[in-house]
């Protein structure tokens, strides 16, 4: 177990990418503080962990700076200490352009997804950072093909995830040489990413967009195209960034976990599609 006694506390831990990412924390030999605003769903996370005694659910929202306060508090009152923080609770834009909405709506977005997306990221760091420098400890980002290719959103979804890239190597530098920072750029998972309360979109879920394809929809357009959707398969990357003994060398990195979207050819995807016929 390459994280056995390790104390870890995810955001956005009630669903998809984090939810899976404390339930492998644990698998690894962590205990793991879930942080999320919906209560029902970290009641559910807990009761359902192969381990209740190594997970502690606290309801949270990430742009509230005191309560992720009172969340580390809670964590180190638990378990004794904060060996990672992984920051990933976010939302989406459903790939609105700007020529698809009027002034006040556009601000109305930015406000609140880089309120979440990048303001949360931020202010988890900041509450967070005492414990990691006391356990030379490290934080990983839940970044995205967003955070370096166009059109994975709109672009408020893509400038929000560019930014957590930045903030990503920014505070790889100034929390050097006791945390380090690091992310994991995911490509599109069959998750239940919501998009903002203010376009009406808080109960859409990008998992419709997955429900709709079917054996006749052409492959993704990526190199690796039956490359997972299931939030489970890019887990380890988070496990080896995590890791003291496995990744103590890297920091300000990001593992693209997307299928090979920086490797995409112009005329296809794939440069190898016939490779199973030259054998
Ligand atoms: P998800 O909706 O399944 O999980 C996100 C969790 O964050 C939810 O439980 C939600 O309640 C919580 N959350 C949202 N806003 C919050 C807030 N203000 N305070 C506290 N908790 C909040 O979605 P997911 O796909 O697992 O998303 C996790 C991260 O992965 C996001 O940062 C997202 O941008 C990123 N990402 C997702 C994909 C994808 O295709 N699903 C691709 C690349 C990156």
């Amino acid at each position: 177990s390459w994280l056995e006694g390790d104390v870890a506390l995810v955001t956005g831990g009630g669903s998809g990418i984090g939810r899976a990412v404390a339930e492998r924390f644990v698998a690894e030999g962590a205990s793991v503080t879930v942080v999320d605003r919906d209560a029902p769903r970290l009641r559910a996370v807990v009761e359902e962990s192969v381990d209740p005694t190594r997970m502690l659910a606290v309801e949270a929202d990430v742009r509230d700076s005191q309560a992720l306060h009172r969340a580390v508090a809670d964590t180190v009152d638990r378990f004794g200490k904060l060996d990672t923080l992984v920051t990933n609770a976010g939302l989406w834009d459903y790939q609105r352009p700007v020529t698809r909405l009027d002034g006040v709506q556009l601000g109305n977005l930015f406000d609140e997804l880089f309120a979440v997306n990048v303001k949360g990221y931020l202010l988890a760091v900041e509450a967070a950072w005492r414990e990691l420098v006391r356990t030379r400890g490290n934080v990983v980002m839940t970044l995205s093909n967003a955070s370096t290719y166009v059109a994975g959103g709109g672009p408020v979804y893509t400038a929000s995830k560019h930014a957590c890239l930045g903030l990503m190597k920014q505070l790889a530098y100034e929390l050097a040489p006791r945390v380090r920072v690091n992310g994991v750029a995911v490509g599109g998972m069959n998750t239940d990413l919501r998009g903002p309360a203010s376009l009406g979109m808080a109960e859409r879920s990008i998992a419709a967009s997955f429900a709709k394809r079917t054996a006749d929809t052409p492959p993704p357009p990526i190199p690796l195209h039956d490359s997972s959707t299931d939030p489970r398969d890019v887990t380890g990357s988070y496990v080896l960034l995590a890791s003291r003994r496995q990744a103590g060398t890297i920091t300000g990195h990001a593992i693209a976990a997307d299928g090979g979207i920086g490797v995409r050819g112009f005329a296809t995807a794939a440069g190898g599609d016939d490779l199973g016929a030259q054998l």
